[in-house]
């Protein structure tokens, strides 16, 4: 079916399936008669704090009981009761997400998986680390790297994010036009299934052609096929210092060139990301770092080369940004600035959400297309009179129009939702995607058919059916 053929409806909020307050009353008795110890809130001002992730913009439902299993086995037991009584299950990290995957479902179970912390062991001999999913990413960052080794998955918020949660979205980050997105790192995954059975989808080897390749399925699924309770994880030696450049630019769209520049010479970065004039003006208001306030776009190189072939990396990279017409270029002094900047870019959300309430959007396109992605985006939200503040994984074609209104404003919250249309049109367009870390889960549903076709929707609703057949699992997400 072609892209243009399904209409596309004024997205509803979260959709809040109901469930019947006796069926949750008799798994709350059972939870309680099966698992003594286990952790389990259903005060209601203690549940309140499990209604949304961090997609502001949205409404969600309020869970009818909030509870954090300690170990497989528990949550095994948790997911058997729950199709007894058919509750719904909303699995649930740290709760960062950004596209309401673990927000609430009114009167349902909210299962947390952060008491499963530990890291239970790092294997230097086979570049490998086998962790439980309530481990946040930058510990597990800091475990292996006492050993010298590097999982690269570097979500902007990983010091707040879990790896469950990472592995739940597909998760992407700073570094993936050189190291991938969080699948790329998965060697093996325990997923207990809405029944309650427990499988193994693979583990330590690194070749592994057994059957339906299980692992890659689960990763990015956004908690509606199975809860991952355990992954083994590749790992890679640590690499070297980052080299950092700054380059400002008198345009978007010229910085959007530069990137696609980059791509053609074959210049594999570690980082490219890019900000634009109202991104560049709140970091520089939260932070004080002295960029080019004047600048309309500033692209955040790095590398990791090993040794004299990080400064190398940046030359070439500078040549062709320079060629692309950037108006100044600056280099990190050292590595404690390289590490300031980056922290920067990440806190980019947090400098623009003191602008007001943002929502925020991932689209991705082919990197070719990056150029006309930024100019189609200015073109939009000028049109439409919204503040937008864009920045991202450019050197991925990935980008984040972060739509700027007042909530209490329901005209302004209107307009940023026919906005956000028009730019994920324009994303699709252009070869692209609605989505391309922050999952689908409830804020993008009716575009998944619009994406895909109704075929793949199908082959999904298939898979679906075959592993969850109740529908306890985080229904009405994704699909
Ligand atoms: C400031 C900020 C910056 C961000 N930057 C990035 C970025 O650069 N790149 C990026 O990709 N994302 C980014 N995000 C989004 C978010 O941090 C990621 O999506 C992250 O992977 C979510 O992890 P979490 O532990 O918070 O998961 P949650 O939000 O709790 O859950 C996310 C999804 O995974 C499912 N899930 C959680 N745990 C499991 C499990 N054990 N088994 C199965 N399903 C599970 C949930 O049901 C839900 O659908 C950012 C968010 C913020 C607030």
């Amino acid at each position: 079916m072609g892209i243009e053929s399904v209409a596309v409806e004024p997205a509803a909020p979260v959709a809040a399936t109901p469930v019947d307050p006796a069926a949750l009353d008799a798994l709350i008795a059972d939870l309680r008669a099966a698992l003594a110890d286990v952790r389990l809130l259903t005060d209601a001002t203690d549940r309140e704090a499990y209604r949304l992730d961090e997609t502001a913009y949205l409404a969600a439902g309020l869970p009818g009981a909030v509870v954090f299993p300690a170990d497989t086995a528990e949550v095994s037991t948790i997911l058997r009761l729950a199709s007894r009584h058919r509750v719904a299950v909303v699995p649930r990290g740290a709760g960062t997400g950004l596209s309401g995957g673990a927000a609430g479902i009114e009167g349902a179970l909210t299962l947390v998986l952060t008491r499963m912390n530990r890291i239970l062991e790092i294997d230097p001999d086979n570049l490998c680390v086998v962790t439980q999913p309530g481990v946040i990413n930058a510990d597990l960052k800091a475990a292996v790297a006492r050993e010298g080794l590097f999982y690269p998955p570097d979500p902007a918020s990983y010091e707040t994010c879990s790896i469950g949660g990472n592995l739940g979205t597909n998760a992407g980050g700073l570094c993936c036009v050189k190291y991938g997105q969080t699948r790329d790192w998965v060697l093996g995954l325990e997923v207990v299934l809405a029944d309650g059975t427990v499988i193994r989808t693979g583990g330590k080897t690194v070749k592994d052609t057994a059957g339906y390749s299980l692992t890659h399925l689960f990763v990015g699924s956004q908690g509606t096929l199975g809860l991952i309770t355990e992954a083994t994880l590749r790992l890679r030696p640590m690499p070297g210092p980052r080299a950092t450049l700054l380059a400002f630019f008198a345009s978007v769209v010229a910085a959007g060139e530069a990137v696609a520049a980059l791509t053609r010479g074959g210049l594999v970065q570690v980082t490219l990301e890019l900000l634009d004039r109202e991104t560049i003006l709140a970091v520089d208001d939260a932070h004080q770092l002295g960029l080019d306030r004047d600048a309309a776009a500033m692209l955040l190189v790095e590398s990791d080369a090993p040794g004299t072939a990080a400064a190398a990396e940046l030359d070439a990279a500078e040549a062709a940004i320079r060629a692309a017409g950037s108006t100044s270029i600056v280099r990190a002094a050292d590595a404690t600035e390289a590490d300031w900047l980056r922290h920067a870019r990440r806190l980019a959300l947090r400098a623009l959400e003191m602008k007001g309430t943002v929502r925020m959007e991932d689209v991705g396109v082919p990197r070719s297309r990056v150029p006309e992605l930024l100019a189609g985006i200015e073109k939009i939200t000028a049109a439409h009179k919204v503040r937008c503040a864009t920045f991202g994984h450019a050197g991925d074609g990935n980008l984040h129009p972060n739509l700027i209104f007042d909530r209490d404003d329901p005209e302004a919250a209107r307009l940023t939702h026919v906005v956000r249309d028009e730019i994920f049109r324009l994303a699709l367009d252009l070869g692209g995607t609605v989505t391309a870390e922050h999952g689908i889960g409830s804020a993008r549903r009716e575009w998944l058919p619009i994406q895909r076709g109704e075929g793949a929707v199908a082959a999904m609703r298939s898979i679906k059916a075959a592993l969850d057949p109740l529908r306890i699992l985080n229904p009405g997400r994704v699909l």
